[in-house]
């Protein structure tokens, strides 16, 4: 029998993926689902996006790149980062990988050494545990809850450094509660952060642009300046420009921390596909409007579904400052029901009633599902007729 190295044994597969495949796999058999399990916007990729990268192809810019990107790329980023963010790195301080995914991959393994500690706030993006996992590391928790709106205080994460703290992990707004921080709120972790100096911090920034709160958006760096020596902040096209496939994401950061997570990369996949990266320079140098269809889209959905599963007794769904989900919280309807587990809902509401959605265990909040709503409205109201039938 083949025996399997520790490492891989530490983690398990990704279960958004995994409940997509099922959803697929039960249509595929004839089920009449509707899957609101997906992690990618709905939307077509731009035009003009697609048009550069036929250019690329056409042009004979079909072979290696430089391992962190094509100087156009990184120009186009340190624009980006520039324009809307206000942070200004050389071109040696970005890495461009295949997808924020790497981006994460690459940090994970460049950074921790066994049993190096990650302040993970949950509900999280699946992928950060199993990625510290892999990498020797050791994820450490801090939950939150609706009536925080699924944001950790100042004096969680103080409680939740230890010495053996290397990095913290912050994503707003968040896959998969839709919540982000404000300005207010990043302050005061950022003062805990201060007092630490051994703590680097990541910030996925994967969904800074499809928000739709008051304040805009903000990251640690625009309250904290002073953090820039020890943050990455990680970013991509994936979400945005509606370009999961083309698997491009990006990271800024330290010199020393980008050399290291870039001589990972050159042992692993080298460059990221020259064609997607023609592609990228077009997203981030063309026109922004592109996103606002998309954006509208996902803001008029959020409004209808929030009010359509807070309707349902035993749903408690808190409003998403943007991406496109919404984590509402089933425990009423699990006891109505009977079931000690979303897991176990999330089974029952895919089999009987033919909707897909994670179960929030796999973010690490259970009692919650996350839904995604990047499918059309048609979907959407079919979906909540089926779950408005929950119990009945
Ligand atoms: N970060 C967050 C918070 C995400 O939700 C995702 C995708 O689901 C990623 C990073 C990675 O995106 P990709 O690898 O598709 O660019």
């Amino acid at each position: 029998e083949i025996q399997l190295s520790d490492r891989v044994n530490s983690i398990k597969p990704s279960p958004t993926l995994a409940v997509t495949n099922r959803a697929a796999e039960l249509k595929a058999a004839g089920h009449d689902v509707i899957a609101l399990g997906a992690g990618e916007p709905d939307f077509d990729t731009p035009e003009h996006i697609k048009e550069a990268a036929i250019k690329a192809i056409r042009d004979g810019r079909t072979k290696y790149t430089a391992v962190d990107g094509t100087p156009e790329l990184k120009h186009a980023i340190i624009d980006k980062f520039k324009r809307d963010n206000k942070l200004n790195y050389e071109a040696n301080q970005i890495l461009v990988s295949c997808g924020g995914k790497q981006s994460f991959f690459n940090l994970s393994l460049a950074l921790l050494n066994p049993g190096d500690e990650v302040i993970i706030p949950a509900p999280y993006w699946v992928s950060y545990p199993d990625m510290v996992l892999i990498s020797g590391g050791k994820p450490v928790f801090i939950d939150t809850t609706v009536e925080a709106r699924f944001k950790i205080t100042a004096e969680q994460l103080e409680q939740a450094i230890t010495p053996k703290t290397r990095l913290f992990v912050i994503n707003s707004p968040s896959n998969p509660s839709g919540v982000a921080y404000t300005r207010q709120e990043l302050t005061a972790l950022a003062e805990v952060l201060k007092k630490h100096e051994q703590v680097l911090i990541a910030t996925d920034d994967m969904y800074e642009h499809l928000l739709w709160n008051e304040e805009g958006f903000c990251n640690l760096l625009d309250v904290a300046p002073e953090l820039i020596d020890r943050t990455v902040v990680l970013n991509g096209v994936s979400k945005a420009y509606s370009m999961t496939g083309w698997r491009i994401g990006y990271a800024g950061g330290p010199l020393k921390l980008i050399n290291a997570m870039k001589k990972v990369q050159s042992q692993s996949t080298s460059n990221p596909a020259s064609i997607s990266q023609a592609a990228a320079v077009a997203a981030l140098n063309g026109s922004q409007d592109c996103i606002q269809p998309m954006l509208k889209a996902f803001k008029e959905r959020h409004d209808y579904i929030v009010e359509a599963l807070n309707a349902i007794p035993g749903v408690n769904c808190p409003e998403s400052d943007g991406t496109f989900y919404s984590f509402p919280g089933f425990q009423g309807v699990m006891e109505r029901l009977g079931m000690a587990s979303d897991v176990e809902l999330a089974e029952h509401l895919l089999v009987k009633n033919g909707v897909a959605l994670v179960p929030g265990s796999a973010f690490g909040t259970p009692g919650h599902l996350r839904i995604s709503f990047a499918t059309s409205m048609g979907n959407l109201e079919k979906a909540m007729q089926r779950l408005q039938s929950l119990g009945n």
